[in-house]
């Protein structure tokens, strides 16, 4: 997966951004309108020129609604004080990045249900704008395909299925029901799998049976990517319970090595990532915290430069706003590990003093502990 975001803008407070993925899928479905859907729903009535144009409209507008789509989502969470970090979308639509995880089913439902909405209503608008303009039809072609399309966003959101709104919704209605989240992730996510492995199958019959590489490729991806997230949905509720009380305090190692920002990278190399093995160091200056570096940062300075350049320069400085306390919680850790893909997290008291380090294979481990106890 393409790991680069570019930021859009802000709206309603809350940032945009954009994963790259995103502008190969402009190209895609771009393509896809101006070669197959306008020509055989308009035959020969517009030029190739028009019909290249009338695709690009349709992406990005297609881009538009799906925004809005998030943003409803997220506009619920933000009134009910549930802080949305961030909108990002990519190839296979949008995700609002959140802080805290829903804790009421009622609320869960809500958020789940303003998407769908949100997608009939941008359908309902779409037609009705496409009617004044029935005489251009040029514009009310593409508004009566977006029309199309958002019943298409709509339905296809509406699969019962976890990560799905319809299998929000579902997950949030039995977690009401039985007050137990885990059972109705549980089931609301093997929904989500099976439809996902349905919609990989379906792209292979495609892909063999009807020649098409594109659709079938498509059909494969969007179902590999549902399971996955439907799967760990799931293990990440599943995770929480087993944690339980735990604080970081409990899972951190101590005895942290730690670089300071003068090293320059031909010794942090030698005397710390050969000798350690660790795939970060958490970097001090004057004694404080500044962030982590990873070999990864490393490697982007050609390696004739390494004797020249010191750590300060490269240092990853966004770690330092995300350090951890011995006593927060096992959840939060999980969030920032799972969610936000940090391997190693420092943890520093309040004397601003670093304590420990956590990582995902210590998290792991004692997940793996606590859910073999359970049993
Ligand atoms: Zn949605």
């Amino acid at each position: 997966m393409i790991r680069r975001n570019i930021s859009l803008f802000k709206l309603w407070g809350i940032p945009v951004e954009l994963n790259l993925s995103w502008l190969l899928v402009l190209v895609l479905i771009t393509w896809t309108f101006a070669t197959g859907y306008y020509p055989s729903n308009f035959p020969g009535l517009f030029t190739i020129r028009q019909l290249w144009v009338l695709g690009f409209f349709t992406a990005i507008l297609l881009f538009v609604s799906i925004l809005l789509h998030e943003f409803s989502h997220s506009l619920v969470a933000t009134r009910n004080g549930l802080p949305i970090r961030k909108i990002t979308l990519f190839m296979f639509g949008g995700v609002a990045q959140m802080d805290r995880d829903v804790e009421d089913p009622v609320l869960e439902l809500k958020m789940a249900a303003a998407g769908p909405l949100m997608s009939l209503l941008l359908a309902a608008v779409f037609y009705g704008l496409a009617a004044p303009f029935g005489q251009v039809l040029f514009i009310s072609a593409i508004l009566r395909s977006l029309a199309k399309i958002n019943l298409a966003v709509l339905i296809f959101n509406m699969v019962p299925g976890f990560p799905l709104d319809g299998g929000r919704i579902l997950r949030a209605a039995l977690w009401y029901k039985t007050k137990d989240i885990k059972r109705a992730t549980r089931i609301a996510s093997r929904i989500g799998t099976i439809f996902a492995t349905i919609l990989m199958v379906l792209g292979f019959v495609y892909f063999i049976f009807f020649r098409s590489f594109i659709g079938g490729l498509w059909l494969v991806f969007i179902g590999f990517f549902l399971r996955q997230a439907a799967q760990s949905g799931y293990l990440i509720v599943a995770f929480r319970q087993a944690l339980g009380h735990l604080r970081v305090g409990d899972m951190m190692r101590t005895g942290v090595v730690t670089t300071d920002a003068s090293t320059d990278l031909m010794t942090l190399v030698d005397e710390y990532f050969l000798k350690y093995h660790y795939g970060s160091f958490p970097v001090l200056k004057n004694g404080t915290l500044i962030g982590m570096i990873s070999l990864k940062d490393v490697k982007q300075v050609p390696r004739e430069l390494w004797p020249k350049s010191v750590v300060e320069d490269i240092v990853d400085r966004e770690v330092a706003g995300l350090v951890l306390h011995p006593m927060d919680s096992a959840d939060k850790l999980l969030n920032m590990i799972m969610r936000k893909g940090h391997g190693r997290l420092p943890v520093v008291d309040d004397q601003g003093n670093i304590v420990g380090i956590v990582t995902r294979r210590d998290l792991m481990e004692v997940i793996r502990m606590m859910t073999a106890l359970e049993e």
